[in-house]
This record gives structure tokens, C-alpha cells and sequence, in this order.
């Protein structure tokens, strides 16, 4: 029996730099935060699918989409983060990573037998 699925880790919060809130307008309170999917076999993780990227409001805890914003510097300032600072974590592919090192074994086995 071959266990696998989906599975999620969280993106570290990031203070986004200027902006406001598209609701309580607080200026300059801004947050990114998010989850990326993954696909994983035995609980090991394959590869990365899909991201939720969202921003969080530390005065009035709304959540916003960016879709959601009025503010042209709280999205530049969200897609500068969402681009830059938001990389996929390493061990996303740890699955492929150990599935290419069996491969070479197995490729580098007959010589080293002989
Ligand atoms: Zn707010």
C-alpha cells in the first residue's frame, strides 16, 4: 500500500514595508503570510504545488487577498515579498532528491562491484 497525498507547510510572516489596511486604513501594518502545498508519498515530501499567499492586518487581524487591495504601495510592496523574499523550502523535494540518488547508485553499483 502506497500512502501519499497532500500536504501543507506554513510561510513565515513578513512585515511588508508601507501600505495600508484596505479596511481599518492603519497605516504601515501590513503582514504576508501564507501556505504552499505539497505533494508527498510516505509523509516525504515530492514536490511543491500550489501557494496561498495572503496579507494579515496587525491592528484590526483582517485577512486580505491581493485582489483585495486599494493600495498600489501595499501591492507593490506584496509582490516585491510574494517575488523575492517567499523562496520554496528545500526539503519540498526531498522525494526527488532521494529518487535521483537511488537512481545513480544503482547506475554507479555495477563498477563499483567489479
Ligand atoms: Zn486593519
Amino acid at each position: 500500500m502506497i500512502i501519499f497525498g497532500t500536504s501543507s507547510s506554513t510561510i513565515h510572516p513578513a512585515k511588508l514595508d508601507g501600505g495600508c489596511c484596505p479596511f481599518c486604513k492603519t497605516k504601515n501594518q501590513m503582514w504576508i503570510q501564507g501556505y504552499r502545498k505539497y505533494f508527498h508519498v510516505f509523509w516525504i515530501p515530492f514536490f511543491p504545488l500550489w501557494k496561498k499567499i495572503y496579507s494579515v492586518c496587525s491592528h484590526c487581524k483582517g485577512v486580505f487577498e491581493k485582489k483585495e487591495f486599494k493600495d498600489q504601495e501595499l501591492t507593490t510592496s506584496f509582490e516585491y515579498f510574494e517575488n523575492n523574499k517567499i523562496k520554496i523550502p528545500w526539503y519540498h523535494f526531498t522525494g526527488i532528491i532521494l529518487v535521483l540518488l537511488l537512481i545513480m547508485l544503482i547506475s554507479i553499483l555495477p563498477f563499483l562491484t567489479k
